[in-house]
């Protein structure tokens, strides 16, 4: 399932591609992949407008969008929950049939968004704030100290928070696994119990997994996540601890435990990550 670095990679994939295109038709052949407005008055509405920037915030593709001589911006916002991902193609190329919403474009080409299990959602809206307003900072983007505060009133087990996108947006159970490997925290830790140079580690371990995620392409670990070329990302070659169950870890070598942990598989190294406090 893609997560921050995967969808940092689309986004990066499809900017040189797409801005500054011109919308000049859209194609709707799963409704409700269109979560506002409708699919028709999405269709109807996208129609003309010119893609003037591509950024992302938390696991959100968005899209800034402006219609010639209007000057207010509308947004296209993506997510491509499980399996949702992006495609260049030709106009007249075929259409494969798990492409959900086709984009045309002024170039010839067109943007097709193919999402096997049907759960990728868009939405075409006027103030993205409606869509991501409530997520928590970006986790690249904010400081030590900011991240320190993130943890006041906070309270429970530290791998549910961490997938929580209104704590940090953005992250998703491999990077959750990945960044408590390297900040060596057990996933049931209690936040709370955390020491300040605990939550530093945190800090650190959270950048570093996701730096260095988007650096490789993001991690396909399964079919659900490929680059717009088709292609793999290569960051499950540096993963330590997700997808590694009963394998060696990197540093003791005791060998990785899976649990289940907010209904999420949950991968982790009992020796380095303790569950009392360290
Ligand atoms: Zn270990």
């Amino acid at each position: 399932m893609p997560e921050l670095p995967e969808v940092e990679t689309m986004v990066r994939d499809l900017r040189a591609h797409l801005r500054g295109r011109v919308i000049v038709g859209a194609t709707v052949r799963w409704q409700r992949t269109i979560a506002e407005p409708s699919a028709r008055a999405f269709a109807r509405r996208i129609r003309g407008h010119r893609i003037v920037a591509l950024t992302r915030r938390g696991k959100f593709l968005i899209f800034r969008l402006r219609a010639h001589n209007v000057p207010a911006e509308r947004y296209l916002l993506v997510h491509l929950r499980m399996t949702g991902s992006f495609r260049i193609e030709p106009h007249a190329a075929p259409r494969e049939k798990h492409i959900r919403v086709c984009l045309r474009l002024d170039d010839g080409r067109e943007a097709r968004f193919r999402d096997p299990r049907k759960f990728g959602r868009m939405w075409l809206v006027d103030d993205p704030a409606r869509v991501v307003g409530k997520l928590g900072p970006e986790p690249l983007k904010i400081s030590a100290r900011t991240f320190h505060r993130l943890f006041q009133a906070r309270r429970g087990r530290l791998k549910p928070l961490l997938l929580d996108q209104t704590f940090l947006a953005g992250i998703g159970n491999i990077y959750a696994d990945e960044a408590l490997w390297h900040a060596r925290l057990h996933p049931l830790r209690r936040v709370e119990s955390l020491t300040r140079a605990e939550r530093g580690r945190l800090y650190r371990a959270i950048r570093r997994v996701l730096v260095g995620a988007i650096a490789l392409g993001g991690t396909s670990i399964d079919v659900m996540y490929t680059r717009l070329d088709g292609s793999s990302g290569a960051g499950q070659n540096s993963l330590r601890a997700f997808a590694r169950t009963a394998q060696p870890c990197y540093r003791c070598g005791a060998p990785i435990r899976k649990i289940v942990v907010a209904q999420r598989g949950t991968h982790f190294c009992p020796i380095c990550q303790p569950l009392g406090i360290g």
